[in-house]
C-alpha cells in the first residue's frame, strides 16, 4: 500500500509540471518574467522549474524556441 501511494504520488508531481526540453532551449531567459510565480530560474546554462509549478500554461508562449511543455 505504501509502495503504490508513493507511485501514485510520483505520477502525479510529474503530470501537474510543464517540463523546459534542454535540447530546444537557448537559455534566453525570456520564460523566467512569464511565470507568474516566479518560478522558473537560470542555474548555469540550463533553466529549472521549481516543483511548486501549478501547470498554468502562463510561459508557455513566452519561448520563441517552442521549448516549454505543458504535461
Ligand atoms: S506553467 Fe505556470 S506555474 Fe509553471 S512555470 Fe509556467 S507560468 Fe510558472
Ligand atoms: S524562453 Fe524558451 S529558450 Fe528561452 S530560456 Fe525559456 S525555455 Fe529556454
Amino acid at each position: 500500500m505504501a509502495l503504490f501511494q508513493i507511485e501514485k504520488s510520483k505520477n502525479k508531481d510529474k503530470s501537474e509540471n510543464m517540463e523546459i526540453e534542454s535540447d530546444l532551449c537557448g537559455v534566453c531567459e525570456k520564460c523566467v518574467p512569464a511565470c507568474p510565480h516566479g518560478l522558473i530560474k537560470r542555474v548555469g546554462y540550463s533553466m529549472k522549474v521549481d516543483k511548486d509549478c501549478v501547470n498554468c500554461g502562463e510561459c508557455y508562449d513566452s519561448c520563441p524556441l517552442g521549448a516549454i511543455f505543458l504535461e
